[in-house]
């Protein structure tokens, strides 16, 4: 496995390397869903390349930038044990040189839920990934179902400005009692740690209602707000019944359609999301 740090170095790399090409694009702290991506793209590409950057754009607070868990000697170890190829972990500068002025804004699709709770974050995330695609030219590139908003935007960016990678969606993995595997779930402490299944627990009972024929989706909102509110050290931020394509909220659930339960609820200072997608 070859460790590549700037631009150069991973167009060099890149250009002699057997394809397909698999992308898995990641902010390091390496757990289990990482390693699931990056199974996939061994599964399916001759080459696959992980990249690790905490991208300072995609974060509101400059404090949670400052404390998002790095830790990349054990990070290039995952990589070795997953039979990786290659690594691209550039510096900040290396992916916003100096003068470096451009925004992808991706329309829709992320305005709502994490887009309206966190104002700017898409656009840092479109602006790395369309960087990222560019650069690594890959044949496929691998995103977790857990950030389900962000490959929804991740496609409409690559779809719009004619990226040739195609984006595969990965099932999210989770911890034997539920919780979503998270980078920052290592913020929680442990009274929160063991309160935090209740995110899937309520999308688990707004399921089990839409499955018994509730259609309603304030019925199902109002179903995943009670289950979140019999937990007191989970403090909401949304709960989302909305269509699958397109994220609009739904007043009706329609029985064919794809539909994304959501929810983002905090515990103290750390933030979680979870999602369900029906149909
Ligand atoms: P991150 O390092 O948190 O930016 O995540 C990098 C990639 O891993 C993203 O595509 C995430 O959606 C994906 N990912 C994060 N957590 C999980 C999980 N629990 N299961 C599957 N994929 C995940």
């Amino acid at each position: 496995m070859r460790v590549l740090r700037t631009r150069d170095e991973l167009q060099a790399a890149l250009a002699e390397t057997p394809r397909p090409i698999g992308l898995v694009p990641t902010m390091g702290w390496l757990h289990d869903g990482h390693r699931s991506l990056m199974q996939r793209s061994r599964a399916d590409n001759a080459t696959t390349i992980a990249s690790i950057f905490v991208n300072p754009r995609q974060f509101i607070e400059a404090a949670d930038y400052q404390r998002y868990p790095r830790n990349e000697t054990r990070d290039l170890a995952i990589c070795e044990e997953e039979g990786l190829d290659f690594v691209f972990a550039p510096g900040v500068e290396e992916i916003y040189p100096p003068g470096f002025d451009t925004t992808v804004a991706v329309g829709a699709v992320a305005r709502p839920l994490e887009g309206a709770a966190r104002p700017g974050h898409f656009d840092g995330v479109a602006t790395v990934v369309a960087i990222l695609f560019d650069l690594v030219g890959a044949e496929h590139a691998y995103f977790g179902q857990k950030d389900a908003q962000q490959v929804m935007v991740i496609r409409q960016m690559a779809r719009d400005l004619a990226i040739g990678t195609e984006v595969v969606t990965c099932p999210t993995v989770r911890e034997p009692d539920g919780l979503a595997l998270s980078s920052r779930n290592v913020h929680l402490s442990p009274s929160e740690r063991a309160a935090a299944p209740v995110l899937q627990r309520a999308l688990l009972a707004a399921r089990d209602r839409w499955a018994a024929g509730e259609r309603s989706g304030d019925a199902l909102r109002a179903t995943m707000g009670d289950v979140l509110a019999a937990e007191p050290l989970a403090t909401p931020a949304y709960v989302s019944v909305a269509d699958g394509r397109t994220l609009a909220e739904l007043d009706r659930v329609p029985d064919d359609g794809p539909v994304l339960l959501s929810l983002a609820v905090r515990f103290g200072s750390t933030r979680l999301i979870d999602n369900e997608l029906l149909g």
